[in-house]
C-alpha cells in the first residue's frame, strides 16, 4: 500500500463531456491504480440546494431537477460509455439513484418541512451520481475499477450536519486493508457517515477534505488534486496583473491562503495530511504532459526563496461585528460570554481583534445578523454599541516567517497607504504565516492590485522583502 496515491477530481473539471473523458484518461494513466475521490459535476450541488430551498413553495421544482439530472447523465453516458452492456449497467445505476432522490424529495415536500440531516442526505446525491458516470467512463477505458461508497467503507464523521469532521481514528481502522493493491477505486467525496448511520456533509468544497482524510487513513504517498488552473498563484488572476505561479507552499501557508479565501483548496485539506507529512500535489489538466509536473506542491518544508511572501488573497463574504463600550477589552468575561453564545449557535468566528474599548469579531456574512442579535440578547452592561459592518473585505498576505523579517509589514501598509486606502482593522503577528487587514469593500480591487504589484511585480521592493 506504500506508494498508493489518492487522486481528487473536482467540479470545475467535470463540466462538459470532454472534461470528463480527459479526467478519466488521466486517472487511467496512473502507473499504479489510484484511489479516486470525485466531487459532483459542475453546478449540481447548487441545483440540489436550490431545489430544497424552493420545492416547498413550488411543486414543479422536484420534477424539473430530476428531469435536468436525467437528461444530463443520459447525454454523458451515451457519449462516454460506448459498450452497450456497460452502458446499461451505468444507466440503471443512475436511474435507480434518481428514483431514490425523487421519492425522498417528494416525501419531504408532502411533509412540508425538512431537517438538517435531510439536506445532507439530498446534497450527497451530486457525488453519488457523478461517481457512477466516472466509474463507467474509467471502466470503459481500463475495464477494472470498483465504486465504493463512504458509508460502506466506514468513512466516519462526528454527527455534525452540514460541516462535519472526519473521525480519523475510526476511519483509519475501517480502511486498513480495505483496498486491494491492484484495483482502481472510485469514491464519492463530500460526505461521510456518522456513528448513528446518518449522512454528514464535510462543508462546501469538502471533497478535498474527504480525499485528504482517505489519504491519511491509508498512508498514501501523495494526494493529487486535479484542477483546471495553474495551482496556487501569487494573486487571483481575475484581480491582479501578471500573477506568478507558486511552486511550493508549506502546509500552514496553504491552510492560511485557503482559510482566507483562496478557493483553490478546501481549508481543512491540510489538517490530516500534515500529521503524517503526505504531500499535496496540484496539477492542471490543461497542461501538456500534465502528469509529469505538478503546479504547486504543499508539504512540511519551509521555503523562503525566492520570496518570503508567497501569495495574497482576499475574502469579501465576511463582516465585522463590533462590540463597543468603555473598557470592554478590559472587563473579564465579556469575550467569553460572546464566544459561548456564538458557539452554542454554531456560528464560527473567523478572527477576533480587540482593543480597550472595542471587541471586533470577523464573522461570515451569512451569519453576522444572527450573531448580532445573539450578542444583543446578552444585554452586557458595559456595552454601549453593537454594530455589524458588512461592506468590508479582508486581505491576507501569506508567507512563512514573514513576521521575523523586518520591513514586510511596512511594505504592505505603505503600498495600501500610497493608494489612499484606509485600513479599518489589522492583525499582524497573530501567526508567523499571515498578516491581514480589513478595508472597505469598494477598495478591495484597488488594494489587492496595488499590493500585488508592490510585492511581486516591483523587483526592488520584493528583493528588499527577502533581504
Ligand atoms: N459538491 C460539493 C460542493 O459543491 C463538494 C465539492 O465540490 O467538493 O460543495
Ligand atoms: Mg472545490
Amino acid at each position: 500500500m506504500k506508494h498508493r496515491k489518492v487522486v481528487k477530481v473536482g467540479g470545475s473539471n467535470l463540466r462538459e463531456i470532454k472534461d470528463i473523458r480527459k479526467i478519466s484518461e488521466i486517472i487511467c494513466d496512473y502507473e499504479q491504480a489510484p484511489i479516486v475521490v470525485v466531487s459532483a459535476f459542475y453546478g449540481v450541488t447548487d441545483k440540489l440546494i436550490a431545489c430544497l430551498d424552493q420545492m416547498l413553495h413550488n411543486s414543479n421544482k422536484i420534477s424539473e431537477l430530476i428531469d435536468y439530472l436525467y437528461e444530463l447523465k443520459l447525454e454523458y453516458i451515451l457519449e462516454l460509455v460506448p459498450e452497450e452492456h456497460l452502458r446499461n449497467i451505468v444507466f440503471s445505476n443512475i436511474k435507480s439513484k434518481l428514483d431514490d432522490l425523487s421519492s425522498y424529495l417528494n416525501h419531504l415536500q408532502s411533509k412540508g418541512t425538512f431537517k438538517p440531516f435531510d439536506k445532507d442526505y439530498v446534497l450527497s446525491y451530486g457525488e453519488r451520481l457523478s461517481s457512477i458516470v466516472i466509474w463507467g467512463t474509467v471502466k470503459s477505458i481500463k475495464r477494472d475499477c470498483e465504486l465504493v461508497l463512504p458509508e460502506n467503507i466506514g468513512l466516519i464523521t462526528d454527527d455534525v450536519f452540514g460541516n462535519a469532521s472526519v473521525n480519523l481514528k475510526l476511519t483509519k481502522d475501517n480502511l486498513e486493508n480495505r483496498f486491494n493493491e491492484d484495483s482502481l477505486y472510485i469514491i464519492p467525496g463530500f460526505y461521510g457517515v456518522s456513528p448513528y448511520g446518518k449522512i454528514n456533509l464535510l462543508g462546501r468544497g469538502g471533497t478535498d477534505y474527504s480525499a485528504a482524510a482517505i489519504a491519511y487513513c491509508i498512508g498514501a504517498s501523495t494526494l493529487d488534486i486535479w484542477k483546471d488552473v495553474d495551482g496556487f498563484m501569487t494573486g487571483d488572476p481575475k484581480h491582479v496583473d501578471d500573477p506568478q505561479q507558486v511552486n511550493h507552499l508549506s502546509y500552514l501557508e496553504a491552510a492560511e491562503l485557503a482559510y482566507f479565501g483562496a478557493g483553490i483548496l478546501h481549508p481543512r485539506t491540510v489538517e490530516p495530511l500534515q500529521l503524517v507529512n503526505i504531500p499535496i500535489r496540484i496539477f492542471n489538466v490543461f497542461k501538456d504532459n500534465a502528469h509529469s509536473e505538478p503546479q504547486t506542491v504543499i508539504d512540511h518544508n519551509i521555503s523562503i526563496f525566492p520570496k518570503v511572501i508567497k501569495s495574497l488573497t482576499f475574502e469579501s463574504k465576511i463582516g465585522i461585528l463590533s462590540v463597543k463600550g468603555p473598557g470592554v477589552g478590559f472587563i473579564p468575561g465579556i469575550l467569553s460570554g460572546i464566544t459561548k453564545i456564538l458557539y452554542d449557535h454554531s456560528i464560527n468566528i473567523s478572527s477576533v481583534i480587540t482593543s480597550q474599548i472595542s471587541i471586533n469579531l470577523l464573522i461570515g456574512l451569512d451569519e453576522i445578523d444572527e450573531a448580532k442579535s445573539l450578542v444583543e440578547s446578552l444585554d452586557i452592561h458595559a456595552v454601549t454599541d453593537i454594530s455589524a459592518n458588512k461592506e468590508v473585505s479582508l486581505i491576507a498576505v501569506v508567507g512563512n516567517g514573514m513576521t521575523k523579517i523586518p520591513g514586510v509589514a511596512a511594505k504592505v501598509f505603505t503600498a495600501i497607504a500610497q493608494e489612499g486606502i484606509n485600513i479599518l482593522l489589522s492583525s499582524l503577528g497573530a501567526s508567523d504565516v499571515v498578516t491581514y487587514f480589513i478595508v472597505d469593500k469598494h477598495n478591495t480591487k484597488r488594494a489587492i492590485s496595488k499590493l500585488h504589484k508592490a510585492l511581486f511585480n516591483d523587483e526592488v521592493i520584493a528583493s528588499r522583502a527577502i533581504a
